[in-house]
């Protein structure tokens, strides 16, 4: 039998859950958020559109945002379901145990 790598944080597939429904709802807000941008309507001058076009910019920016962190988070799901979560991504050695508990979706450890 293979040993497989076991979560060094027991507890870290409710963590990474909690912060899936957390991130999923943050997305869906900023979405909402910034879609609202696309709707209005402008009769102002150049320096309002260029305002709603930087405006819009960082709406996308924070939607980008919020979808990576969605999609951080399902992949660290994933890989604690295929059973090589902890394992840096690079160096393939265990991520301490530290960084995980503050970011529970870490792909690398430390030193990489
Ligand atoms: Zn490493």
């Amino acid at each position: 039998m293979t040993a497989m790598l076991t979560p060094v944080i027991p507890t870290v597939g409710v963590t990474l859950s909690t912060q899936l429904a957390v991130a999923d709802a943050d997305y869906a807000t900023t979405r909402s958020l910034h879609d609202g941008n696309h709707a209005v309507a402008f009769a102002g001058d150049a320096a309002d559109l260029a305002e709603a076009a930087a405006s819009q910019q960082t709406g996308n920016i924070e939607i980008d945002r919020a979808a990576r962190r969605v999609a951080e988070l399902r992949a660290a799901l994933d890989r604690l379901e295929a059973g090589t979560y902890g394992a840096c991504e690079r160096c393939a050695r265990q991520i301490d145990a530290a960084r995980l508990e503050v970011l529970p979706a870490a792909r690398t450890c430390v030193s990489c």
